[in-house]
């Protein structure tokens, strides 16, 4: 089995009380896990795609991706390690690691699923909890819409959406969550400023205002050496990374460090970049003011 439906009715028994909050969690934190009833039917195995489809008053539609992590396994209510939703005495569970989760009211709707996935019986998927597989041929499909109907802005262009690549492959990518990390980001930028750490470029001084802030922000220990009591150190772990230098950081299971980037540039015959100054930047703004374009 590649892929099931996760079926979800908020409006039957109050099934996922504080789901807004998770959605903004998620974004910080990079996966949610929760415990999934799974009915009598399909017994999904770890690594299993799992779409989350909304059903109910509130719409229907495909409103997150996540990836099961357990076999099946029959849990009380009180011995479940996470919430859980509404199951019967003697239902199997999942835990599932839910990595993106949309907004009430930002599903992909049922006509858009049914168009391009029409072998997916999406009404038929359970209302309240359960899980029904996905015929194999159609997962691909539904990948493939999930990466379109996404909201730009959710997508960093080196880490994969997720649910957009097989498990596998996304497993190969060396991106992590510290990456997303909005605070650290901003204490990150805060002392290193915003112009690449290994080229120098600047957003704005290329871009002029648009490009103010923009810059990507690299983690510099590799995901295999995180221990269980790791934490982020934003000023010494983090630099700032323009798009190419931070793509090709990456292009190496072990991401290349700041100075191996730096040695490739001037063995490329690049001259070695330098951070632009303030005074530059504010020589640009001045100039653009006698020009008069802003
Ligand atoms: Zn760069
Ligand atoms: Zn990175």
């Amino acid at each position: 089995m590649v892929a099931v439906l996760l079926g979800w009715n908020p409006g039957v028994g109050d099934t996922w009380p504080g789901y807004s909050r998770v959605v903004d969690e998620l974004a910080t934190a990079g996966v949610h896990r929760r415990a999934w009833p799974v009915g009598t039917g399909a017994r999904p195995t770890p690594g299993t795609d799992a779409w989350l489809v909304l059903h109910g008053k509130t719409g229907s539609g495909l409103i997150g991706h996540g990836v099961v992590v357990s076999a099946p396994y029959l849990a009380a209510g009180p011995d479940l390690p996470y919430p859980p939703l509404s199951q019967l005495p003697g239902e199997a569970c999942v835990d599932v690691d839910f990595d993106m989760l949309l907004p009430l009211g930002d599903q992909i709707p049922v006509d858009i699923l049914a168009a391009r996935a029409p072998l997916t019986d999406w009404a038929a998927a359970p209302v309240a909890g359960g899980c029904q597989p996905v015929p194999e041929e159609q997962s691909r499909a539904i990948r493939e819409l999930w990466a379109e109907c996404l909201p730009a802005d959710e997508i960093d262009p080196v880490l994969p959406v997720p649910g957009t690549l097989p498990q596998d492959a996304m497993i190969r990518v060396g991106v992590n969550r510290y990456e997303r990390n909005p605070y650290a980001r901003r204490v990150c930028l805060a002392h290193h400023g915003t112009s690449c750490a290994a080229c120098g470029f600047s957003f704005e001084a290329a871009y002029g205002p648009e490009g103010e802030g923009f810059i990507q922000v690299h983690h510099l220990v590799p995901a295999a050496q995180l221990g269980p009591g790791y934490e982020l150190d934003p000023v010494g772990d983090l630099v700032p990374l323009c798009s190419n230098c931070h793509a090709m950081a990456h292009r190496r299971r072990i991401p290349y460090t700041v100075a191996e980037l730096r040695a490739m540039r001037s063995r490329a015959g690049y001259i070695s970049g330098s951070v632009v100054t303030q005074q530059e930047l504010d020589a640009q703004a001045d100039a653009r003011r006698i020009l008069g374009s802003t």
